[in-house]
């Protein structure tokens, strides 16, 4: 083994833990027709927690009047039953939302409550809009004011400028001018308005309970409070449920599906169907498929939990090795956790998981996980794994290497700071001091996700291939974008 590049130690070592991730940014839940809606989307919100932990927040309506109980932290946190009583009303949206650092303040928590010439109206939204700086610079230059730095607030403005008289076609035509992933609900004291950028980026599904309508983003908030699965919300999708039921309109011009092969890697939850798919099996094959690309002779399979125990049982499965609880992950250890003081840094990652000796010691290891972002993380854990006694560790990823950011809702580091994006695989396999480093090639990917010509994800972070051009932004918005973001 020689030497990490020391660059690269000075560069990475700053990023804590948990910054070493992609973040998917925000769960959404909505129901029509139940007289206990905010209850059920608390309860929705809890089941969405892996998709934002930093914000929540519920709009309800009673048919008269909307309001809006939101704050900082997790659901748990925010709400309380004195809070929900506030909230009465057979109707709700809810939202949870990861943010960066330099947005994390309430202002950015949704969802949003605006009062504009056409009534109230609350709003939650899941991605990105990728043209946001330009709109909002338009609309600024028309007068408007905004109370926030989130790319949401563009669509409130368009939407209260809109001349169109129905509720759908003012939303519609509000969207017409947006670029890039939305999956959004509205609330209005009359309606639940859902719909769904044309791409698919982000999943959002349609559920059924005693007559109400669940819409949410993943299908585990619908098992926990006993909803039936209808159907997603397909792509280019405006659903509008109101006393009348519900209608559908699909008012965009079509365009190539693109849904988030990341929602499979790692985002969702693995009990969740997302894009129609089992999140667990479509783990285990791409456990699979990583093991048939990048065999190694070791004597056991250990992953880093939880996202790369799907994909570990897949290997294992698949190679023969057993698979084993190597690494153990405490749950309970919050984003606000107080970091360890110089002299017990090396409690650091331990903090978070802890290896079992007894499992690892003399043995050659396989260590699975779903994908490196800047590498600090998976360097420690290596260093954990031989400090527990391994004989060799050999990191296998379940994705091919991140090479690019995400703009489409998923909060990701800049290119420069994604270690792929600018080292080999065996430059990497040095810098986290493995024994051997393998990732799963894009093909395998795809084929792990029945889609093998890539006609139904979006793979861009492994790419490189946007499905929406960045490009409506020029060089100085692009910066502007980024930077609100970094
Ligand atoms: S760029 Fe990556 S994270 Fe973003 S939508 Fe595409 S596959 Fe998902």
């Amino acid at each position: 083994m020689t030497p990490a590049d020391p660059t690269l130690t000075a560069s990475f070592v700053r990023h804590g833990l948990d910054d070493d991730r992609f973040h998917d940014q925000c769960g959404l839940f909505g129901v029509f027709g139940h007289p206990e809606a905010a209850h059920l989307t608390y309860m929705g919100l809890y089941a969405l927690q892996h998709r934002g932990q930093e914000s929540a927040g519920i709009a309800a309506g009673d048919g008269r009047a909307l309001r809006l109980e939101k704050g900082m932290g997790l659901v748990n946190d925010v709400f309380s039953e004195a809070t929900l009583a506030q909230l009465p009303g057979d109707r709700a949206i809810g939202h949870v939302r990861y943010s960066t650092a330099g947005d994390t303040v309430a202002s950015n928590a949704q969802p949003y409550l605006i009062e504009c010439h056409r009534g109230p109206i609350a709003i939650g939204h899941n991605g990105n809009i990728v043209n946001a700086p330009i709109l909002r610079r338009e609309l600024e230059a028309a007068g408007s004011i905004f109370g926030s730095t989130s790319d949401t607030e563009v669509i409130l403005h368009l939407y209260a400028r809109s001349h169109r008289e129905r509720l759908e076609d003012a939303i519609a035509s509000s969207l017409y001018k947006v670029m890039g992933a939305f999956s959004l609900l509205f609330l209005t004291p009359e309606a639940l308005v859902a719909a769904r950028d044309p791409w698919g980026f982000r999943p959002l599904v349609i559920g059924r309970l005693n007559g109400a309508t669940i819409v949410t983003s993943e299908t585990c908030a619908l098992d926990l409070i006993d909803a039936e699965y209808v159907r997603d919300v397909e792509p280019g999708e405006v659903i509008v449920v109101d006393a009348d039921g519900l209608r559908s309109l699909k008012p965009f011009p079509p365009e190539p599906t693109a849904h988030c092969v990341f929602e499979h890697v790692y985002f969702a939850r693995p009990d969740s169907l997302v894009f129609g798919r089992t999140v667990l099996d479509s783990r285990i094959k791409l456990g699979r498929q990583l093991a048939r690309e990048t065999h190694v002779a070791a004597d056991v399979v250990v992953a880093i939990p939880d996202s790369g125990v799907g994909a570990a049982l897949g290997y294992s499965e698949e190679s023969g090795l057993p698979f084993e609880w190597g690494l153990i992950r405490n749950h309970y250890v919050g984003r606000t956790f107080i970091q360890p003081r110089q002299g017990l840094r090396s409690a650091g990652v331990k903090i978070k998981l802890n290896p079992v000796r007894q499992v690892i010691e003399g043995r050659r290891v396989v260590l699975i996980d779903d994908s490196i972002v800047r590498g600090t993380t998976s360097r420690k854990i290596v260093q954990m794994v031989r400090d527990a006694g391994a004989r060799e560790v050999h990191v296998r990823i379940s994705s091919p290497p991140t090479t690019g950011p995400c703009y489409y809702g998923i909060d990701t580091p800049l290119k420069s700071e994604l270690i792929a994006s600018s080292h080999s695989v065996e430059e990497i396999g040095r810098f986290i001091e493995a024994d051997s480093l393998g990732y799963l090639s894009h093909e395998g990917l795809l084929a792990a996700v029945s889609d093998p010509e890539g006609r139904r994800h979006c793979t861009a972070c492994f790419s490189g291939r946007y499905p929406v051009a960045v490009s409506v932004l020029d060089e100085s918005q692009l910066r502007l974008f980024e930077k609100a973001r970094a």
